[in-house]
């Protein structure tokens, strides 16, 4: 009975949950056909925008979850770019968006990104159906942010894919992005390695700051992306300095974008809220000038752009050092992933702070009510300038200040600038206002090694960026006072610049080969080579502190760079801490003259480490060639040298081993060698054993037969035991030679013994007593020493007969002794 009702129980349960799965599909379904209709409708109006009569975002045909998100975050009136755009992106044209900087450029494409997934229904199970690549981490977390407040309402999930992350951590979590945001490098990255990466689904592929995603310093990584990508999709271009390049266009299909640039007819190709000045400085001035205008700024927020990273690096660590009263921060490429996001949040959040940056914050980013942008070095091109100068006056409301610092020679960049419609007036300095506390900063350097050598390295790039400039009208480095700049940075003595110096070189041999095809002089012509050779080999370390080379490089006459085999090969890849700075990338500009010899060098790199060089295998090809590498000379404990090795050793094994000079390499035989020569060891040890047994025995008989009142006066101590005596003076000279067997030769046999076989101890022992105990003793006598130690000898009993007899009972002996002989 239970069972019954529990099966009946049982099967309305499963009836109760087909029928509420009913009912909860049925809403769904429901909800489906009323976004399905919704879907239709929009999609109908896409036809019918008139850019001009869009006031707001709500006479956009958009999704409810599209408005609310804009609603929610104070999006009401859309910008131009965005009104232009948007209805074009519906529509679903390729676009090539040119507008202001901070003119709303990224809800021009988030906003279509958001509502093509939508009226597609994308789901999390569709995979990548939108990718927007920027060309830093900086700029791609915050269109991230930005994408995630106005799209949250919506269901898709959005990936973040920048490098200095958690690979695997992004890897699992690949399959389920529906819009990713991403840097190159890493994109590829994952589209190299991982399996769970697929845009196969892809719907649009957005580029933002677009040139610069296209330049040649991303060219081969963009290339490869591109390639990956199916070639039916929607693409989104935008900058403010937007790309026409044909050839730009052709590598991403895009053969008849639609081009809208709202800002094209416009006075200014920079924002109208942006006051731009410049002032014409020498280089040792520039300093001086920065740390003034930021005391007397103390309460405004800053960004100051330079050319390398080394001179954010020095300029942030020296003015720390300096304090001038306001946050500083530094944001440069080489800095770690964490230690970036921390400074670019921190930048966000203050009001009172100052910013270094290099150009890897000059692109895109949106840091929020800055009120000067400095730029201490000059830009690139203007292009640079106008991304530089946009990080101030964005937004509908922002106002902003741009000052620019030029070199005399550099002032013919305004030009440029003016030509390309860029406001920007000149102001000069009050000198009387400039504070340079360039003492201050000699006395920190001079205290200071870490300081010091950040200074060199910020000086040595810079100098160098100078002169990979493409722009040599502006960019002259022989017009550049190194020693003056140098100076300005509290470096008394300028550092040598070897690159410059390596430049030098080539150009000189270049022109001592040239002269040799016209005069046909061979032995110039080996000379000029050997001369290249040395320049080559000294370019891999590039500064140290030598003036007068520096000097050299100034008097030099300008050359132009008229062909690209005339631009010195600088390795700046291989540089121990080389930046990772988007300038440096730029200057990839040589691309095709810098890139073949690394790539020749990585394909050997590659080559050699498909076999593995091992220790061993690199001495025994040593051994093979018979260079004799290294010798071992073993010492006796006197400090003498053992002339053969051989000697020492006793086992035939280890013999042979010797002679065959295999030295460590073969373990194995070593090991067997040892076991061996440990068999002749222990005998060793134990004879010695046995021999200390022998003395010990004998002492103990000595000392029994003093006990018994024996006059024994000698001992038989080896030396061992005893005191050490070597220091007294030869006996024999002092009292004479009583037998006449102490001779030289006999110790010298002695000294022999001890050092050519510890094993014969017991034998010098003996030797000892025959031949010097009588001498020593009468020293040990006086000079107080216990005669327990001495031992007794036969000699003595002579001795004692002759010292007995009277003079004439000694005569009589003497005749007696004489008449016997005859
Ligand atoms: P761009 O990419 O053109 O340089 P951003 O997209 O970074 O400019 O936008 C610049 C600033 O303008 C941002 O702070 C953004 O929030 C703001 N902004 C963008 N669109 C609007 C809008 N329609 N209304 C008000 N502020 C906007
Ligand atoms: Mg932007």
């Amino acid at each position: 009975m239970q069972n019954k009702m529990k099966q009946q129980a049982k099967s309305q349960q499963n009836q109760g949950k087909k029928k509420n799965g009913n009912k909860l599909f049925k809403p769904r379904k429901k909800k489906s056909v009323e976004e399905d209709a919704a879907i239709q409708y929009l999609q109908a109006q896409y036809e019918k925008i008139v850019p001009d009569e869009i006031k707001t975002f709500k006479d956009f045909p958009l999704s409810q979850k599209t408005l609310k998100g804009l609603m929610e975050n104070n999006y009401v009136t859309p910008t131009e770019i965005q009104r232009e755009a948007i209805g074009y992106a519906l529509q679903g044209k390729d676009i090539l968006g040119a507008a202001k900087t901070g003119s709303g450029k990224t809800l021009a494409f988030l906003i279509p990104i958001l509502e093509k997934l939508f009226c597609k229904k994308w789901t999390r199970m569709d995979g990548v159906g939108a990718l927007v690549i920027s060309p830093t981490r900086e700029l791609a977390y915050q269109i991230y942010e930005t994408l995630r407040k106005v799209g949250h309402l919506h269901d898709f999930s959005a990936g973040l894919i920048i490098g200095g992350q958690n690979l695997k951590f992004e890897r699992k979590r690949m399959d389920q992005v529906n819009i990713l945001i991403c840097t190159p490098g890493r994109l590829l990255q994952h589209m190299d390695e991982n399996p769970l990466f697929n845009c196969d689904n892809l719907q649009i592929l957005v580029l933002d700051e677009a040139d610069r995603c296209l330049d040649m310093g991303f060219e081969t990584t963009m290339n490869a992306i591109i390639e990956n990508l199916p070639p039916e999709r929607q693409t989104l271009l935008f900058s403010a300095t937007q790309t026409k390049s044909v050839k730009d266009l052709a590598r991403l299909s895009l053969s008849f974008p639609t081009y809208v640039a709202p800002h094209e007819q416009a006075d200014t190709v920079t924002p109208e809220s942006l006051q731009q000045s410049y002032i014409v400085c020498e280089i040792d001035e520039k300093i001086g000038i920065l740390w003034s205008f930021i005391k007397n700024h103390l309460k405004q927020k800053v960004i100051v752009f330079m050319a390398t990273c080394k001179q954010v690096k020095y300029t942030y660590d020296l003015f720390c050092k300096l304090r001038p009263g306001v946050s500083l921060l530094a944001l440069y490429g080489s800095l770690h992933q964490e230690k970036r996001e921390k400074i670019y949040n921190e930048f966000c959040r203050k009001s009172n702070v100052v910013l270094f940056a290099t150009d890897l914050a000059s692109r895109g980013l949106d840091f929020p009510r800055v009120n000067w942008v400095i730029q201490m070095d000059c830009p690139e091109d203007v292009d640079t300038y106008i991304h530089r100068a946009g990080r101030t006056a964005r937004g509908i409301f922002g106002k902003g200040e741009g000052l620019l610092m030029l070199l005399p020679h550099e002032e013919k960049f305004v030009e440029d600038l003016t030509q390309r419609k860029i406001p920007i007036n000149k102001i000069a300095v009050d000198p009387s206002k400039v504070v340079a506390p360039q003492r201050k900063i000699e006395a920190l350097l001079s205290d200071n090694t870490d300081l010091k050598q950040t200074a060199q390295r910020a000086f040595v790039n810079y100098v160098k960026s100078v002169f990979l400039m493409k722009n040599k009208e502006i960019f002259n480095i022989q017009l550049l006072d190194t020693d003056a700049y140098a100076r300005s940075l509290g470096l008394i003595v300028p550092p040598r610049i070897k690159f410059m110096h390596n430049h030098q070189k080539q150009n000189v041999t270049k022109k001592q080969e040239d002269a040799t095809a016209n005069n046909v002089n061979v032995i110039e012509k080996l000379k000029a080579k050997v001369d290249e050779d040395e320049g080559s080999d000294q370019s891999a370390a590039e500064e140290d502190e030598s003036p007068t080379k520096t000097k050299k490089i100034e008097r030099k006459p300008e050359k132009k760079l008229k062909n690209k085999k005339e631009i010195p090969k600088i390795d700046f890849h291989y540089e121990e801490d080389s930046d990772e700075d988007d300038f440096l990338k730029v200057k990839k500009a040589n691309v095709e003259v810098e890139l073949t010899p690394i790539d020749e060098e990585q394909n050997i790199m590659s080559k050699k480490k498909a076999k593995p060089l091992t220790k061993a295998a690199v001495a025994k090809k040593i051994l093979k060639k018979k260079i004799k590498v290294n010798t071992t000379v073993k010492f006796t404990d006197e400090g003498e040298a053992i002339d053969d090795e051989k000697r020492d050793v006793k086992s035939e094994l280890a013999k042979q081993f010797i002679n065959e000079n295999v030295g460590g390499i073969d373990i194995e035989k070593a090991k067997e060698v040892l076991k061996e020569e440990d068999k002749y060891d222990k005998q060793r040890f134990r004879e010695k054993v046995k021999a200390k047994h022998k003395e010990q025995k004998r002492k103990l008989k000595n000392k029994k037969k003093e006990e018994e009142g024996e006059k024994d006066d000698f001992g038989s101590q080896s030396e061992s035991d005893g005191p050490d005596l070597s220091w007294l003076p030869d006996p024999d000279k002092i009292y004479g030679e009583k037998d006449g067997s102490n001779s030289d030769d006999n110790s010298q046999e002695d000294n022999r013994l001890m050092t050519a076989d510890q094993s014969s101890i017991g034998e010098e022992s003996e030797i000892e007593e025959k031949y010097h105990r009588p001498s020593k003793r009468k020293l040990v006598e006086s000079r107080g020493i216990p005669q327990e130690s001495v031992k007794p000898r036969k000699v003595k009993k002579i001795e004692d007969i002759s010292s007995s007899l009277s003079v004439h009972e000694a005569e009589a002996l003497a005749m007696q002794l004489l008449q016997a002989k005859r």
